[in-house]
């Protein structure tokens, strides 16, 4: 019997333990931290052996496979040892495809992909038996096992992607490329970018990467690093002979000779942005042969995900919107650019690095007040103080809410778009999310 060892107990981690003890591997589950307890009902009720806070080194180095969670960093001590000792290291990604014969859809970039891949689903499930996995909801490899559908979406980071072999998407989706999980890639953006294209690295010319053609960083990459996908790009600004653009706010979407056009007017997602996330998912739905008038009614009835530009509350005629999601500048770039009235942003967090300056024109044109919500505002201060009349601080939601409130006039928006991560005042960014929701239904 093979030994799979999974390192890390999360939710891929336990997805992957199931699926490879019904496959008939001898499973060990081993996680550094803690495992929650939900899933340590799920390991012992399935006769799963596991252990928490150490990992045996062992019983590791025994493994003839192991599973990686994507939490866990490459300089991990034990992942070295197992590299040094040559024993394969796979994602889940890469040992649960082992297992479907189903079309599989992969959703990549930087920002995007969760909208998008919510979005490519919802349009599909309209006409085929379709599941969302990955970075979204249940693991891939569970679903497998509860229900082997005919296509599955996949949302996959790039640290799914570091530890693939021959996984392959039939469509792989590349939203954009911009810096973020740096410290993951040596701090060099070119590691990051090779690790998000690795979603194409197992294609042929019978799979697609359809891919933002307005993306210098993917433009660039592409015509030095040639792939042997059949190329899908979409744009905004230039018109495509293969794959969507953007024309009198109708998207064209063109696959060999079948061309197909779709109104933008009645999206019921807003911002420019998701013109592109709409481009990149009617292209695959296209692709799979869902019919046009199913695509267009889709794109206008899926009200989006929540924490991403998520309309909370109009009160006095102010509009407060929830987009904690925006844990990176280029998430809130998109955020800003899409306000049409006077803003009041509350931004801040824990920050990565991050430079305000691509952000100066849309805070000049739109932003009213800033209140900054973060341990260390320090950044922001120095970035906006000059350019905006009010900015204020706080490191509590509830506060911060209630200065919007009174700062913000009716026709206004209240914007959370925090261009930061979470955790200097949050558990994570949904938290952020929730907090903000509930402060605004108290007001
Ligand atoms: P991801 O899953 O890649 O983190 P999400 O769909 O969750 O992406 O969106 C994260 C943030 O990025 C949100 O604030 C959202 O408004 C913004 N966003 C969504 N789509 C795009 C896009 N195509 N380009 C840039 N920002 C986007």
């Amino acid at each position: 019997m093979k030994r799979l060892v999974i390192l890390g107990g999360g939710e891929s981690g336990v997805g992957t333990a199931l699926l490879g003890k019904a496959k008939g591997f001898e499973v060990f589950v081993s996680d550094a931290g803690s495992i929650k307890q939900a899933y340590k009902d799920v390991l012992i009720n399935n006769g799963i052996a596991w252990e928490e806070r150490q990992h045996t080194a062992a019983k590791v180095l025994q493994a003839d496979l192991v599973m990686k969670s994507p939490g866990i960093p490459e300089w991990a001590p034990l992942v070295k040892q197992l590299r040094e000792q040559q024993v394969p290291i796979v994602s889940e990604i890469e040992f649960a495809a082992r297992f479907t014969q189903a079309t599989l859809v992969g959703i990549t970039g930087s920002n995007g992909k969760t909208t998008t891949a919510s979005l490519t689903h919802h349009i599909l499930k309209q006409e085929l038996q379709v599941g969302l996995a990955g970075n979204i909801g249940h693991s891939f490899a569970k679903q497998l096992l509860l229900n082997d559908k005919a296509v599955y979406v996949l949302e996959i980071s790039s640290f799914q992607l570091d530890d693939i072999e021959q996984f392959k998407p039939h469509i792989a989706v590349l939203t954009n490329i911009t810096p973020d999980h740096l410290d993951r890639y040596e701090n060099q953006f070119e590691k990051y970018i090779a690790s998000k294209f690795r979603i194409a690295e197992n294609q042929t010319s019978s799979d697609y990467l359809i891919y933002d053609a307005d993306d210098k960083v993917i433009t660039n990459w592409l015509s030095k690093h040639p792939v042997k996908s059949t190329l899908l790009p979409f744009s905004l600004t230039q018109p495509v002979s293969q794959g969507a653009y953007l024309e009198n706010n109708n998207i064209i979407i063109t696959i060999d000779n079948n061309k197909i056009h779709m109104p933008t007017n009645n999206l019921a997602l807003e911002g420019k942005h998701n013109v592109k996330n709409a481009m990149a998912a009617s292209t695959v739905a296209h692709l799979l042969r869902i019919r046009k008038q199913t695509i267009r009614e889709s794109l206008e009835n899926f009200h989006g995900v929540e924490h991403r530009l998520e309309n909370v509350l109009k009160i006095n005629r102010v509009q407060y919107i929830n987009d904690s999601k925006a844990t990176n500048v280029n998430a809130t770039y998109y955020a800003l650019e899409s306000m049409e009235a006077p803003t009041v942003w509350i931004v801040g967090g824990e920050d990565k690095g991050n430079n305000y300056e691509e952000l100066f024109p849309f805070v000049n044109e739109k932003v009213k007040a800033i209140i900054c919500l973060g341990v260390d505002n320090e950044k922001l201060l120095k970035s906006f103080s000059s350019m905006v009349d009010v900015v204020v601080e706080t490191q509590f939601m509830s506060e911060a809410v209630k200065i919007a409130y009174k700062l913000a006039a009716p026709g206004d928006n209240v914007l959370l778009s925090p261009a930061c991560a979470s955790f200097d005042l949050f558990e994570n960014y949904e938290d952020r999310g929730r907090q903000f929701k509930e402060a605004v239904r108290n007001l």
